[in-house]
């Protein structure tokens, strides 16, 4: 299967470059993602191509005109067949890993990216949801399409090996990940901790998940105060923090 998207924007060949590199670009070549950019002045209804005018009521900006963006939709929509249709906005659903998830499995996507001071409010009805990159504004909705693309591009079929797997990555099991260590065994007086060279996989399983609760309770506790930890997983991040002020002291 593979998921198609839409991305219709005023800079196409910006976009485009998300396929360019790493793993949005493997997962064009297995044939798991096709990615097409649509100029929206392609729809622009006047020879200037322009698809933005003055907002009525006065004030600073420009709003993009719902004629262009109405007809680039429909025909995005004419082009990948059954589409959800997403719109970049800082209004729109945090961006998490739950809801990259849930898009992974969607045939298709028309995701929509705003200039100036965004879109003419009549196009409401044409978008399925909006999706924000942070509490933060961007001054276009590209730079938020490309990172859902890239976050989208991981979860899909054939496209990290068996090692990346997305499902341990931070997040997927609401926790961050657990640190990593490669060579050389010792760094700067600091050696990699002696499970990882054990060989023993349980043991090592073990040590990671525990690194994996401790690291959030002390980065990102608020997504340990959504997940319910069981008995043993409570027990593993105690003996977490007795490992550390052990440490300190
Ligand atoms: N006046 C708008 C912001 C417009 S910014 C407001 O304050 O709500 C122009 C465009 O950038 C938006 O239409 C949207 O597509 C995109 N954009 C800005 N910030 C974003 C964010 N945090 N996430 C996703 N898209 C964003």
């Amino acid at each position: 299967m593979v998921v198609k998207i839409e991305v219709l924007t005023l800079f196409p060949e910006f976009v485009e470059q998300v396929v360019k590199v790493g793993i949005p670009r493997k997962a064009v070549e297995v044939g798991a993602l096709s990615l097409s950019a649509r100029d929206i002045r392609n729809y622009s209804d006047g020879a200037d191509r322009r698809v933005d005018d003055r907002p009525y009521g006065g004030g600073p900006g420009m709003v993009m005109e719902p004629g262009p963006l109405a007809d680039a939709i429909a025909a995005a929509k004419t082009a990948i067949g059954n589409a959800k249709v997403v719109a970049l906005s800082p209004q729109g659903l945090p961006m998490t890993q739950a809801l990259v998830k849930q898009l992974a499995v969607e045939p298709a996507l028309v995701l929509v990216c705003g200039r100036y001071e965004g879109l003419d409010e009549r196009v409401t009805p044409l978008i399925d949801f909006e999706v924000s990159l942070g509490d933060f504004v961007l001054s276009g909705g590209e730079l938020a399409a490309m990172a859902l693309v890239d976050a989208v591009s991981r979860w899909l079929p054939g496209v990290l090996g068996h090692e990346g797997s997305a499902e341990a990555d931070s997040f997927s099991a609401g926790l961050l990940d657990h640190p990593h260590y490669t060579r050389p065994p010792s760094w700067r007086g600091e050696a990699v901790p002696d499970v990882l060279l054990s060989g023993d996989h349980a043991k090592i399983a073990r040590w990671r998940l525990k690194q994996a609760l401790g690291a959030t309770f002390l980065k990102r506790p608020d997504l340990l105060e959504e997940l319910e930890l069981s008995r043993p997983h409570a027990e593993l991040l105690k003996e977490f923090l007795h490992e550390r002020s052990g440490e300190k002291n």
